[in-house]
């Protein structure tokens, strides 16, 4: 029976029967694979937390007729920290269905491939600003993909910008007067934050001083352009304000 070996890390996973699991996996080479994973869920498998969600490693697979099969594996990192917090798990269940959003079955895309895998690493480490690597992924995703956001000129006919910037999803980014029919209006201040998440590396990201406020603004306006661009709401959206709304009532509790 034909085998093959594959890096790759566990974004989505399904109960099946009385004792297996469905898994996608997102693999560096082969891109994205659903697999059945045979005995998974029993408690004494060996196999539970390679198979557990956001788990990174070596997978071995026998190629099945409808699905491969999950034979063997070697964990690289379980990326723990991603199950055992509730702000953190909400927030990689956005990263992997927003993930999913742009990805094409059998086609593997590197770029995308370790742009995921960091962000979920650096998610995992963080003790603070943990939405910051999220937000750097949503901008950083659709730049791989295509998708712009166009930030310098005008997206439309590449004149320089004006005074105002002007902020158009149909046109793919920032507009020039002429061009802008409607959509956001963003300040200064809002325009050179999502360029620095643009084009900032990971270290320089961890160095960067903002404000609160900032972030905050750069969820509305990527929120915005990324429901427009993939043309449908993400439900781990909610769930991440879900996730919010219950860790501000435990706090208060406290
Ligand atoms: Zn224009």
């Amino acid at each position: 029976m034909p085998t093959f070996k594959e890096e790759g890390i566990v974004i989505r996973k399904k109960d099946f029967g009385e004792a297996d699991k469905i898994l996608t996996i997102y693999t560096r080479g082969r891109g994205r694979i659903t697999a059945f994973a045979p005995g998974a869920r029993k408690v004494t498998s060996r196999k539970t937390s390679a198979t557990e969600l956001f788990t990174h490693g070596y997978y071995f697979f026998h190629k099945g007729k409808n699905m491969d099969v999950i034979t063997e594996w070697e964990i690289l990192n379980t990326f723990y920290q991603l199950r055992d917090d509730l702000n953190k798990a909400a927030l990689a269940f956005y990263m992997a269905e927003l993930l999913n959003a742009f990805l094409v079955d059998g086609q593997p895309h590197y770029p995308t491939y370790r742009l995921f895998l960091e962000s979920m690493s650096l998610l995992s480490r963080a003790k603070e600003n943990h939405e910051l690597w999220v937000r750097a992924f949503e901008v950083k995703a659709l730049n791989h993909h295509g998708f712009g956001p166009e930030l310098y000129q005008c997206a439309s006919c590449t004149n320089p910008l004006s005074v105002e910037k002007y902020f158009q999803v149909g046109h793919g980014g920032t507009v020039c007067r002429d061009c802008f029919e409607d959509g956001l209006l963003l300040t200064e201040d809002q325009l050179l934050f999502i360029r620095k998440l643009a084009r900032l590396n990971w270290n320089e990201l961890s160095r960067l001083r903002y404000e609160d406020h900032q972030l905050i603004d750069s969820e509305k306006i990527l929120a915005h352009y990324l429901r427009e661009t993939l043309e449908k709401e993400l439900s781990a959206a909610d769930f991440v304000k879900q996730a919010r709304r219950e860790i501000k009532i435990t706090a208060r509790k406290k």
